[in-house]
């Protein structure tokens, strides 16, 4: 076996409500994957169930269908579109395109840590950078790769246009993870008109609803995209998955309905948590708060609500928690709990 499997850490992908069944919890709010609470529109069930009529055949490998409605979406040429098993998978095979052992990969932190998992894969030189609160700056930073995450996950903040223009300036190519975009209406997909080194991640599996689904998308100059929809695997993605997306994207304004619900739960959450703890700026569909309680994710599990506890990640100073905005009732609930535990 290769020496650097022993030497990543597997990724940890948290607590998921089978686990609490397990453990004999009744009633269970997930809050710790930043997926969106709302299903998606009737439209979409409605179009998989007639898709699974077909499933003894393989999908069309190019999903041209799904491609140009991601162009028609983005505004971005069908050619700069490569597509994934969800964009972990596009991030993988970016790795696999674009790193030779040794080279010098930056991850600015804290962040997602599939970054570095990918990069550690291909033998990379990784450097996590800590940047207090994700307040990025990469002027006098350089390197083979360097991966942004706009609104970043854990934190929720946005960067801004300089630091990924600098970035682009700076080193040879720069991917730039943009899978909550929507939820903040900000998006750098323009300047890939301006840089050829300019990578963008996107996703359906927060926005659109469609985690369970495993669908990703990049886009690109075309040479890079060409290479990634090469080195992809050939039937990456399953056609009900291809056909769930393409309808979702038929349905832009649920989905704006669904945001606008997700930012006003959110601000709501906002307002409470800070009666207690430190809450970071977010433009995502979650919160991270710092807090001096030790046990306190376990307080919230106890009571079936399950929260990510970010504790430890590097660039983070103490405990540290990420919570999902959920549904109406389910925050409703989160916040009841939140003050039993903080009040007794
Ligand atoms: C959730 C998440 C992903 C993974 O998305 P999938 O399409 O489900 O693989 C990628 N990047 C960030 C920052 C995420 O939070």
């Amino acid at each position: 076996m290769r020496y650097v499997v022993g030497l990543i850490n597997k990724y940890d992908a948290g607590k998921f409500p089978k686990d609490l069944k397990e453990m004999g919890i009744g009633r269970v709010i997930q809050l710790a994957s930043n997926e969106n609470p709302y299903p998606p529109p009737e439209e979409v069930i409605e179009a998989v169930k007639k898709e699974v009529l077909w499933i003894n055949r393989y999908p069309h490998p190019e999903y041209r269908d799904l491609k140009e409605k991601i162009a028609e979406y983005c505004k971005v040429d069908y050619g700069m579109i490569s597509i994934g098993s969800g964009a972990m998978d596009i991030l993988k095979v970016i790795a696999d395109v674009l790193l030779e052992p040794f080279d010098k990969v930056v991850v600015p932190m804290p962040s997602y840590s599939y970054y570095t998992f990918v990069s550690m894969l291909r033998d990379a030189g990784v450097e996590e950078v800590i940047f207090e609160g994700y307040r990025v700056n990469v002027e006098s930073l350089s390197g083979k790769l360097v991966f942004l995450c706009s609104p970043n996950n854990p934190t929720g903040n946005t960067v801004d246009e300089k630091t990924v223009r600098d970035a682009c300036e700076n080193f040879e190519y720069v991917v730039l993870d943009e899978a909550y975009a929507e939820f903040a209406g900000k998006s750098f997909v323009k300047l890939l008109d301006e840089y050829e080194n300019l990578i963008i991640l996107r996703t359906f599996s927060k926005y659109f609803g469609l985690a369970g689904m495993r669908v990703g998308y990049s886009l690109s100059n075309e040479s890079i995209a060409e290479a990634i929809e090469k080195i992809r695997s050939p039937f990456a993605i399953s056609p009900l998955a291809a056909k769930a997306a393409e309808v979702a994207l038929d349905n832009l304004d649920y989905y704006e309905r669904v945001r606008r619900k997700i930012v006003t739960l959110r601000e709501k959450m906002r307002r409470e948590l800070e009666n207690y703890y430190y809450v970071y700026p977010s433009e995502a569909n979650f919160l991270l708060f710092k807090h001096d309680r030790e046990n306190l994710v376990d307080e919230f599990l106890k009571r079936g609500i399950i929260l990510r506890d970010v504790t430890g990640l590097r660039g983070l100073e103490g405990n540290h928690v990420r919570v999902t905005v959920g549904r109406e009732g389910e925050v409703e609930i989160f916040l009841e709990v939140l003050r039993e535990i903080n009040e007794d």
